[in-house]
């Protein structure tokens, strides 16, 4: 496949920085990881190291291709070097608007004025956010979902200012990576993380109102309407902080549909 440009930025070399960067890798990017710890960009090299040596054991590359996926990631503390040449820039720091304010207003002094410029940001405003740019209508929400190396989609976030262009360079660098892309226009939530918060939230009611044990919601949703996961084996999975933060965000945003369920809050 043809590459929309050679080399690729990842910011972040946390849970999912380490994940965009080995699917960068394996769509044949160049890519410079950059993380203000030394110790993150050790641990995100390790994880990416033991992703490739289960999939050579399991036999979905062989030694050679796992050798070139390494060769391609580069891993700095130095944001000058990572953003140097880069045709695109990933950013996956932690969700503080302050923090992706800062980062981005230095990237925007080092980076090409032609780079794509993305954030996986789940909740913040990508409006909000790119004020921090020269051109705010660069940026472009790119939502990667965790595990990266085994989760297909990515939901574009646009803007109503976005140009074409950008959401289409965005849809290629997807596509190269091996991802499916929908594209969504910026809102609380995105499509996915509004539709799951309403279906977590719903659990914890039917718990609450005992309609049923956690166990059998969970084995309904999986083997009734063939989700891969309960609602009670994801909210394990992403924290009960961080599901009744999202409920508690989409509540203020979008109305009382989605105030968090009394039991969820007292958990
Ligand atoms: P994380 O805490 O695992 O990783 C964040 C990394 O950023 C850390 O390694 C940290 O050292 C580094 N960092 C902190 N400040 C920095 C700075 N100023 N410059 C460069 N690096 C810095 O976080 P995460 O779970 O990977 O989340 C990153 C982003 O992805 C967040 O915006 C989050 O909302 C989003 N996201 C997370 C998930 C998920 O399931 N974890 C899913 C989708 C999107």
């Amino acid at each position: 496949m043809s590459l929309p440009f050679d080399r690729l930025a990842v910011l972040g070399a946390g849970t999912m920085g380490h994940g965009i960067a080995y699917a960068a890798a394996a769509g044949g990017f160049e890519t410079r990881v950059y993380d203000v710890s030394r110790a993150a960009l050790a641990r995100g090299q390790e994880g990416v190291a033991s992703l490739l040596e289960r999939e050579v054991a399991r036999e979905r590359l062989d030694r050679a291709q796992a050798n070139a996926m390494r060769a391609r990631l580069g891993w700095t503390t130095d944001l000058g070097e990572a953003v140097d040449g880069a045709g695109g820039v990933i950013e996956a720091v932690p969700e503080q608007m302050a923090l992706k304010l800062d980062l981005w207003a230095r990237v925007d002094r080092l980076a090409s004025r032609e780079a794509l410029l993305a954030t996986n940001t789940s909740a913040l405003s990508i409006s909000e956010m790119a004020a921090a740019l020269a051109s705010p209508a660069r940026l472009v929400g790119m939502h990667f979902f965790n595990p990266v190396p085994r989760m297909r989609l990515v939901e574009i976030v646009r803007t109503h200012d976005t140009p074409e262009a950008i959401v289409t360079s965005a849809a290629a660098v997807a596509s190269a990576m091996g991802k499916e892309s929908v594209v969504v226009l910026e809102s609380p939530g995105f499509v996915t993380t509004r539709v799951n918060a309403l279906i977590g939230n719903e659990a914890f009611y039917m718990l609450a109102e005992g309609i049923a044990s956690a166990r059998d919601i969970d084995t309904a949703l999986k083997l009734g309407l063939n989700h891969p996961m309960g609602p009670f084996e994801l909210v394990d999975l992403v924290g009960l902080d961080t599901r009744l933060a999202v409920l508690q965000h989409l509540h203020e945003r979008l109305g009382e549909k989605y105030r968090p369920c009394p039991l969820l809050v007292e958990y």
